[in-house]
């Protein structure tokens, strides 16, 4: 996807704050943070949303799930708790159309999400 913001994040075309890699899963500090720890975290492939994920691609999705409590713990909001976001199309509000998740910590959240 040669137009895609993530993508481009992904290859270094687009600078980040990396805060995990590895050979299936991209992270990184979002630009504008909504708590005091606030990761995206990306499948190396491309999918545009959460609509694309099948049986064939989904361990990409448990490979992230994986990865957040490593994140959690090595900035060290584990214990205390956290959010983990998937905003999907336009009802769900997601702006940037490569699968992501937001992993936020370092505060207390509110509940039920507007
Ligand atoms: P969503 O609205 O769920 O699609 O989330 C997209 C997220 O990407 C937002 O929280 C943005 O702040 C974040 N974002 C957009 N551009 C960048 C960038 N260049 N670097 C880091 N985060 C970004």
């Amino acid at each position: 996807m040669n137009d895609c913001l993530f993508c481009k994040i992904i290859k270094g075309e687009i600078p980040s704050t990396k805060v995990y890699e590895d050979d299936m899963v991209y992270a990184f500090r979002d630009i504008a943070p909504q708590a005091p720890h606030h990761v995206v975290i990306v499948p190396r492939i491309h999918l545009a949303s959460a609509n694309e994920i099948t049986p064939e691609n989904s361990k990409y999705v448990a490979k992230i799930f994986e990865v957040v409590p490593k994140i959690a713990k090595e900035l060290g909001f584990d214990e205390r708790g956290y959010r983990v976001v998937n905003n999907c199309g336009e009802d769900g509000l997601q702006s940037v159309k490569h699968l992501h998740f937001h992993l936020m910590g370092g505060r207390k959240f509110s509940w039920p999400a507007g």
